[in-house]
C-alpha cells in the first residue's frame, strides 16, 4: 500500500463521469459513492479538497469507439428530442440519484459541450510538438511516440493490441493510436459538430478529461478516480496526451484509484446493453437508498460485488436495526474529523471511555487503510452493542462512523427505511378489490379457465399483489 502525501493545501481530484444519454443504472452509482467514501476519507484527515466531475454531453461513439455513431446523437434520434433536451434530461437524473444515495456534491460539474475550443487548442498543441498525425477519419495520437505508454495498467500493449474493444482504423499506424479528433464522415452532418483546423467534427472522448481537468485543477493534481473499466484505456489514454502535452517529465496525476465492477447475475452491468436496473426500481420494489449505500459500503471498493436480492434485503434489514438503535441516542454530535470526534471523549484518566476510545482508533484504521469500509461498518455495529461503552462514548462513535459511511443515521427514520405495505395499510376498498380479484380467479381456474386466470394474475400484480397456489387454495401477499 502506498501513502497519500498531499502535493498541495487543497487536494484535486477528478472523476471521470457520467455520459448524459440514458438513466444510470445501480452500477454506473459505483464510482460515486466510492469517490464520496475518499472524500469522507480525506475530510476526516482533515484535508481540503477541490473535486471535479465531468458530464459528457458530447457523446463520444457508440461502444467507445474512435468512429461510428454518436451514443447523444443515437439518443436523441430514439427520443425524438433535441441533443440539449437529452443531455439536460440525463443529467438531472444523474443528480437526482446522487441526492438520492447522499453523496456529496462535487464543486464543479463542468459541461464537455462548453471545452471545445479548449479541446482543439489541447489538439492542436500535441500536433504542433508532433504527436500527432491526419487521416481521413480524423487526427490521431501516435501512441508509439509516448515512452511510457500503458504503464498504469500494466499493459501488455500487444494484448490490447489483440483486444475486442479495438476497431480497425483504415491507416492508424498502431492499435493503440486514439482519435483527437472525429473528423465527419464524407456525406454525414453531425447534429454536434465544431469547427477545427481539421475540420467539422467531434473531440475524441478522452480528451475532455485531460483538458477539463487541467483547467479546473492545475497541470498536476493529486487523484483521479474512475471505474475499473477505464483503467485499460480511457485513463491510459489521458496521461499519454496529457504528459506529452505538458512535456515536463512528471507524472501528470500523483495517485489513481479505480473501483471494481457491480455484477448483476455475474456479469457487469454495461449500459450500452439495453439499461440495468436503476436507483427508481429499487426505491419502487420498496428498498431505501441507504440500502443500497449500505450495500455497496459493505463490499470494499476494490472487490467486485454481486447484487443480487438477498444481499439488498439484509441491507435493508441492517440499515433499518440501525436507524432504529440510533434513534435512541439522538441528537448525535458533528465528528467528522478524527480530531473533532477524539477532542468529544474524555482524556486519559478515570472518566476515560475506553471502549469509546478503542472504536474510534478501529474506525480511523480502517479508513486510513485504503477506505476499508466493511470494517467501519463492523466497528460501528459492535459498538452498538458493546456493554462497556457509555452513552456518550457510543454518540461520538457512531456520528464519527457515520461521517464516513454517509448513511445520514442522525435522522434517518427506521419507519421511512422499510415502505414495503402490510396488508394493515390497505383501505377497505383496495382490500375488496383484491379479495373479489382472488375469488374470481378461483372460479376461472375451477372453471380450467387458464387464460382468464392469468389475465386477472397480471391484474393483481398490478396492484402489487403476488399469489401464490397452495393445497389448501390460493395465499396472496403484497410485495
Ligand atoms: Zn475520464
Amino acid at each position: 500500500m502506498q501513502e497519500f502525501i498531499p502535493s498541495a493545501d487543497v487536494v484535486g481530484i477528478y472523476s471521470c463521469g457520467p455520459t448524459v444519454y440514458s438513466f444510470p443504472h445501480l452500477g454506473n452509482m459505483r464510482p460515486y459513492v466510492f469517490a464520496d467514501t475518499l472524500r469522507r476519507a480525506l475530510r476526516w484527515k482533515d484535508i481540503a479538497v477541490r473535486h471535479v466531475v465531468n458530464i459528457t454531453d458530447v457523446g463520444h461513439a457508440v461502444a467507445d469507439s474512435d468512429t461510428g455513431e454518436d451514443k447523444l446523437e443515437m439518443a436523441a434520434a430514439r427520443e425524438r428530442r433535441s441533443v440539449e433536451d437529452i443531455a439536460a434530461f440525463y443529467t438531472k437524473a444523474f443528480f437526482d440519484d446522487m441526492a438520492a444515495l447522499r453523496v456529496m456534491p462535487a464543486d464543479v460539474y463542468p459541461r464537455a459541450s462548453e471545452y471545445v475550443p479548449q479541446m482543439i487548442e489541447f489538439a492542436a498543441r500535441l500536433e504542433e510538438l508532433g504527436y500527432t498525425y491526419l487521416l481521413p477519419s480524423g487526427l490521431y495520437f501516435d501512441t508509439s511516440k509516448s515512452p511510457g505508454y500503458g504503464s498504469l495498467a500494466l499493459l501488455d500493449v500487444a494484448g490490447q493490441r489483440e483486444g475486442a474493444r479495438v476497431e480497425h482504423v483504415e491507416g492508424r499506424r498502431n492499435k493503440t493510436d486514439f482519435a483527437l479528433w472525429r473528423a465527419e464522415e464524407p456525406g454525414v452532418r453531425r447534429v454536434m459538430r465544431w469547427k477545427s483546423p481539421w475540420g467539422w467534427g467531434a473531440p475524441g472522448w478522452h480528451l475532455e478529461c485531460s483538458v477539463m481537468s487541467m483547467s479546473l485543477l492545475g497541470p498536476h493534481f493529486d487523484i483521479h478516480t474512475g471505474g475499473i473499466d477505464h483503467r485499460q484505456l480511457h485513463h491510459v489514454n489521458e496521461i499519454a496526451q496529457s504528459e506529452a502535452y505538458l512535456g515536463d517529465g512528471r507524472p501528470w496525476v500523483r495517485y489513481w484509484l479505480h473501483n471494481e465492477f457491480l455484477l448483476m447475475n455475474a456479469e457487469k452491468i454495461a449500459k450500452s446493453a439495453g439499461g440495468g436496473p436503476r436507483l427508481a426500481d429499487l426505491t419502487e420494489a420498496g428498498y431505501h437508498p441507504m440500502a443500497y449505500r449500505l450495500f455497496l459500503l459493505g463490499g470494499h471498493y476494490r472487490s467486485q460485488l454481486d447484487f443480487t436480492n438477498q444481499a439488498m434485503d439484509a441491507a435493508q434489514a441492517t440499515v433499518r436495526r440501525l436507524a432504529a438503535r440510533v434513534e435512541a441516542l439522538r441528537p448525535l454530535p458533528a465528528a467528522e474529523t478524527f480530531q473533532a470526534a477524539r477532542a468529544l471523549l474524555p482524556g486519559p484518566g478515570p472518566d476515560a471511555d475506553k471502549a469509546a476510545v478503542a472504536y474510534l482508533d478501529q474506525v480511523d484504521e480502517a479508513i486510513s487503510a485504503d477506505l476499508a469500509t466493511p470494517k467501519i461498518l463492523a466497528a460501528l455495529q459492535e459498538s452498538l452493542r458493546d456493554p462497556e461503552i457509555s452513552a456518550e462514548g457510543l454518540r461520538v462513535v457512531v456520528a464519527a462512523a457515520d461521517a464516513l459511511l454517509g448513511l445520514g443515521l442522525a435522522e434517518l427514520d427506521p419507519r421511512a427505511v422499510d415502505r414495503r405495505r402490510s396488508v394493515s395499510d390497505l383501505d377497505p376498498a383496495e382490500l375488496k378489490t383484491i379479495e373479489r380479484l382472488i375469488a374470481e380467479r378461483t372460479g376461472a381456474r375451477r372453471e380450467k379457465n387458464w387464460a382468464r386466470a392469468d389475465e386477472i394474475r397480471a391484474e393483481l400484480e398490478k396492484l402489487g399483489v403476488q399469489v401464490t397456489d397452495t393445497p389448501a387454495g390460493p395465499a396472496w401477499e403484497l410485495r
